[in-house]
């Protein structure tokens, strides 16, 4: 078995075994493959090993693995998912090419990637980022303004609204990962209560990474974002 296959089997078994620890059923819980910094032959390994679902953070450097990797697995019916920051000028090519974003924290870039998304692609799956544990630097939109995001969003065509993402500090404890996990679980169960139109499908907590991964399925995550644990450690840093 590859390192990758191998990997991937022991992601998905720290995965059920979270579920399992939690009470859920480990069908509740996505696995999105991070592939970041790591080359179509990379992405090529973990699709031959089951994987279906990639994420990635530079959206050039996305756009070209996608094409690399449709080139070599034309009837591979695989998921994209923009996970790094999405400027205006990068829209395009997010609403072009990808299948999901998570990063979404602006009603400027939601208008965009709707008016950008072409007809004949179904709609681009979005997730509102929020800035849960209210870092001053960070991306994401305050907890207390996203609700009034996600409805504005919802409002848009070619577009559906899935849910909440967040990427909290690295946190000292277990404990302490789950509690911020939490309070994104909280804000995600309480938008979904509203029932706003728009909401039908709002079924998405992405949260928890390598790292925290089993405190964020212990707080509820329906789909956790992977990278180092799958495709080993990357030599440059990302944004
Ligand atoms: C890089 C990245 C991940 C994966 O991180 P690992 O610690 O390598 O698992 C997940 N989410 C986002 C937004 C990232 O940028």
């Amino acid at each position: 078995m590859t390192t990758i296959a191998n990997n991937l089997q022991q992601v998905q078994a720290r995965i059920a075994q979270a579920c399992a620890a939690a009470g859920r059923d480990p069908d509740s819980v996505s696995l999105l493959a991070v592939s970041k910094t790591f080359g179509a032959d990379a992405v090529l390994e973990a699709v031959a090993a089951g994987q279906r679902a990639f994420g990635e953070n530079y959206i050039q450097e996305g756009v070209d693995k996608i094409a690399a990797v449709r080139a070599a697995l034309p009837a591979a019916a695989l998921q994209w998912h923009c996970i790094g920051p999405i400027q205006s000028n990068k829209t395009r090519l997010v609403a072009e090419h990808f299948d999901w974003a998570h990063t979404v924290d602006r009603l400027k870039i939601a208008e965009r990637l709707s008016a950008q998304r072409p007809a004949h692609l179904p709609a681009l799956q979005l997730c509102i980022q929020v800035n849960v544990d209210a870092g001053p630097t960070k991306a994401g939109v305050p907890p207390a303004e996203v609700l009034d995001l996600v409805c504005a969003v919802a409002k848009l065509p070619r577009l559906q609204v899935r849910g909440l993402m967040s990427i909290p500090d690295p946190a000292p404890s277990h404990e302490a990962q789950r509690a911020v996990h939490e309070s994104a679980r909280r804000l995600f169960e309480q938008i979904r209560q509203t029932g706003a139109p728009g909401l039908e499908k709002f079924d998405t907590l992405s949260m928890g990474m390598t790292a925290d991964l089993d405190a964020a399925i212990q707080a509820g995550s329906t789909m956790v974002r992977v990278g180092t644990g799958i495709f080993g450690g990357r030599s440059r840093p990302t944004p």
